[in-house]
């Protein structure tokens, strides 16, 4: 009986893990129908390079795939499962690889949090649950970061750039954004972290490049 009921259980679990594949599969066809994918080997290299930097600091043995979306706007999601999305709009407003780092590393934590991807997008509200994921997020992607060698401080300026842009103009309502922030620069104080950790511009910049090439 017991073990029957083991066996049902993972079953039930192997069935949900299928299930939101299956949803965030579903949710990338629909981007990809409405924003054309990035699909150039540099940039898939370097995004691959990238993620694995980060995914090797983590030990929950969870795979990611990253897919480039080319837009203006300014956009990062993790859409369940490991499958993660970012905008050629939000990567142009960045300064250096470990701005991107941090964005990744803070979707990558979504999943391992198992945060639901319908209570990541209500965060975009003021919601207290939503702010409290972000918040959760945001200080793994931070540990994340800083143990792939790269500077935590510049997480402010990568939030800034996804919120409010070079121009100062804010893209998006977000009432949140303050909070974090404040959040951020605590955790980074509290965490005993000392410099240096690098920033990566020369290579970051050449991609940044590549994302105006053709697909
Ligand atoms: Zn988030």
């Amino acid at each position: 009986m017991l073990i029957c009921c083991v066996l049902l259980g993972c079953s039930t679990e192997k069935e949900t893990r299928l299930l939101e594949y299956r949803a965030a599969l579903t949710q990338l066809d629909i981007l990809e129908r409405q924003y054309p994918t990035l699909r150039n080997p540099q940039l898939l290299s370097y995004i691959s390079y990238l993620t694995q930097r980060l995914n090797a600091q983590t030990t929950t043995g969870k795979s990611y795939r990253v897919t480039l979306l080319k837009d203006h706007q300014r956009f990062a999601y993790h859409l369940g499962s490991g499958l993660i999305v970012l905008s050629s709009g939000l990567i142009q407003q960045l300064d250096n690889e470990a701005q991107l780092a941090f964005l990744i590393a803070h979707e990558m934590a979504h999943y391992q949090l198992k945060h639901s991807s319908q209570e990541h997008r209500f965060s975009l509200s003021s919601h207290k649950k939503g702010l409290q994921a972000e918040i959760e997020a945001d200080t793994l992607a931070l540990g994340i970061m800083a143990l792939a060698g790269y500077d935590p401080r510049v997480s402010v300026y990568a939030l800034s750039r996804a919120y409010l842009g070079r121009d100062g103009k804010n893209s998006i309502s977000h009432p949140s954004f303050e909070e974090r922030i404040a959040h951020i620069g605590e955790r980074i104080r509290s965490s005993g972290w000392k410099p240096p950790g690098v920033v990566q511009k020369r290579e970051f910049v050449r991609f940044q490049r590549a994302l105006n090439t053709p697909l």
